[in-house]
C-alpha cells in the first residue's frame, strides 16, 4: 500500500471539521503520513493556508469561481491546482495516493468515493451518506476491487476496533450508542420552537453544521444504523440504538456466546480518524485520557422515537431496502438546509421526509443511475413541499 514508508493521504473535504482534525493527526505524525491531495468546496482561504503548511502535490477547489484565487495564491509553489467536482473524481486516481479520507459532507461525497474505490485506493470513510445512499453498490465495488473501507464515524470505528481479532466470530448484535443530542428528554411541544442556534449546540461533539442538526433530530443515528448494516453485513434486527448521554462508550458488539465488547474514551474525533489512517497500528498520542472518577455515572436509556421520528423513519428505510435510504438521505439534506436557513421549523423536518418516502417511486434493486435519479426527484419533491408550506 505504501510508496516509501509513509502513507500518502488524500483528504477530500480538508476544510471541514473532519478534514481539519485529520490534518492535526497528520501534523502530529510526520513520520507516518504525508498529505498528497487536499480538496475544498468554498473555503478557498483555508485551502490556501493548509496547502502552504502541508505542501500537497495537488489541490482541488470545487467552486470553479475560486480557481483563480487559489492558483494565484499558490503560484510560487509546485502545488498543482484544479477546479470543479469532476477534478475531485479524477485526482483520487493519482498513483501517489495510498488512502483517501472521504470527508465531504452529504451526497456530494458519493461520486469521489466510488472513483477512489475504482482506483483501488484504501478508504477512510467519514462520509456516511455514501453508504446510506448506495451501500449495496459501494460495498460490492469495494469487495471486487479488494479495497478496505475503514470507518471514521466514532461508533463504527468502535465496532471495528471491537472486531479486531474476532473477524471469524459471528456478531449476534451491535449496540450503537447515541448522545441524544442537545434536545434529549425534550417534548414535541418544546421542539416546536427550537432555533438553529440551539440545535447546533451539541453537548459533546464539535462538528459540521449538517451532522450537528442530524444529531439533534436523531437522523444522524438513523444514518449510522444504515451505515452499520453495510459495513458489518447486519440485518436490521441485529442493530439496536441506546442513548448514552456521556458519549464515553462509543459502541458495543455482542457475540454469540453473550459476551459484549465495547470501545471507550473521551469524545474526540481525532482518535477514530487516526485509527482509520494508521490501521492496524495504534499510534501513540497525547489525546486527553479518560478518568473514571470524572464520570461516576455512565447512564443508558432507550431512544424516544415517537418524539424524534427520524430514527424510526431510518429503521423503516432499512427494512424496505432498495432506494428508500437514498430517498431519506436526499429529503433529509434538503430539510436540514432549509432549517439552517430558517425556512422550516425543527418538527417539520420529519413530516417532509416521510412524505417523500411515501411518494417517490420505489426501486427494489437500484443501479447507480437509479440512485442519481432518486436523489434528483426527492430533492425536487422536498423543495416543492417546503415551497408549498411557505406558499411561495
Ligand atoms: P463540514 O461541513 O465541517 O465539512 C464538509 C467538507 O466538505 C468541507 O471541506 C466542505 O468544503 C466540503 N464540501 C461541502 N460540500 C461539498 C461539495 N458539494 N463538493 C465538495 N466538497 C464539499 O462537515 P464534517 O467534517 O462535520 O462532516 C464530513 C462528513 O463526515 C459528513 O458526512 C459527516 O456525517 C461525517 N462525520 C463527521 C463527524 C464530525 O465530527 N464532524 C463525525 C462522524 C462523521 P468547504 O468548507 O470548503 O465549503
Amino acid at each position: 500500500m505504501e510508496n516509501n514508508s509513509k502513507r500518502h493521504i488524500a483528504i477530500l473535504g480538508s476544510t471541514g471539521s473532519i478534514g481539519t482534525q485529520a490534518l492535526e493527526v497528520i501534523k502530529a505524525n510526520p513520520n507516518m503520513f504525508e498529505v498528497e491531495v487536499l480538496t475544498a468546496n468554498n473555503n478557498a482561504d483555508l485551502l490556501i493556508e493548509q496547502s502552504l503548511e502541508f505542501n500537497p502535490n495537488a489541490v482541488v477547489i470545487v467552486n470553479e469561481n475560486l480557481y483563480v484565487k487559489v492558483s494565484e495564491a499558490l503560484e510560487s509553489t509546485e502545488i498543482k491546482v484544479f477546479a470543479g467536482a469532476g477534478a475531485v473524481d479524477q485526482i483520487v486516481e493519482s498513483d501517489e495516493i495510498d488512502i483517501v479520507l472521504a470527508a465531504i459532507v452529504g451526497y456530494a461525497g458519493l461520486r469521489s468515493t466510488i472513483a477512489a474505490i475504482k482506483a483501488n485506493k484504501q478508504i477512510a470513510l467519514a462520509n456516511k451518506e455514501t453508504l446510506v445512499v448506495a451501500g449495496d453498490l459501494v460495498t460490492k465495488l469495494a469487495e471486487e476491487n479488494g479495497v478496505n473501507i475503514f470507518p471514521v464515524d466514532s461508533e463504527h470505528s468502535a465496532i471495528f476496533q471491537c472486531l479486531v481479532g474476532e473477524f471469524s466470530n459471528p456478531i449476534e448484535k451491535i449496540y450503537l450508542t447515541a448522545s441524544g443530542g442537545p434536545f434529549l428528554g425534550k417534548s414535541l411541544d418544546f421542539l416546536k420552537t427550537v432555533t438553529k442556534k440551539e440545535a447546533l449546540d451539541h453537548p459533546n461533539w464539535d462538528m459540521g453544521e449538517k451532522i450537528s442538526i442530524d444529531s439533534a433530530t436523531l437522523m444522524n443515528k438513523g444514518l449510522e444504523v444504515i451505515e452499520a448494516k453495510w459495513l458489518f453485513h447486519l440485518n436490521p434486527k441485529q442493530i439496536e440504538v441506546v442513548i448514552h448521554p456521556q458519549s464515553i462508550i462509543h459502541s458495543i458488539v455482542q457475540f454469540e456466546d453473550g459476551s459484549m465488547k465495547c470501545q471507550m474514551g473521551l469524545p474526540d474525533m481525532k482518535l477514530p480518524i487516526q485509527y482509520a489512517l494508521g490501521y492496524p497500528k495504534r499510534i501513540k498520542s497525547n489525546f486527553k485520557r479518560f478518568d473514571f472518577l470524572d464520570y461516576p455515572n455512565l447512564s443508558f436509556q432507550s431512544a424516544d422515537v415517537k418524539t424524534f421520528r427520524n430514527l424510526a423513519l431510518a429503521f423503516e428505510a432499512l427494512e424496505k431496502g432498495g432506494n428508500m435510504a437514498c430517498i431519506i438521505n436526499a429529503a433529509n439534506e434538503i430539510v436540514v438546509d432549509s432549517f439552517l436557513r430558517d425556512k422550516i421549523s425543527f418538527i417539520e423536518m420529519p413530516d417532509i421526509i416521510e412524505k417523500c418516502m411515501s411518494e417517490i417511486d420505489f426501486v427494489e434493486k437500484p443501479l447507480y443511475q437509479d440512485y442519481v435519479a432518486t436523489d434528483i426527484a426527492t430533492r425536487e419533491m422536498a423543495t416543492a413541499l417546503i415551497r408549498k408550506q411557505l406558499k411561495v
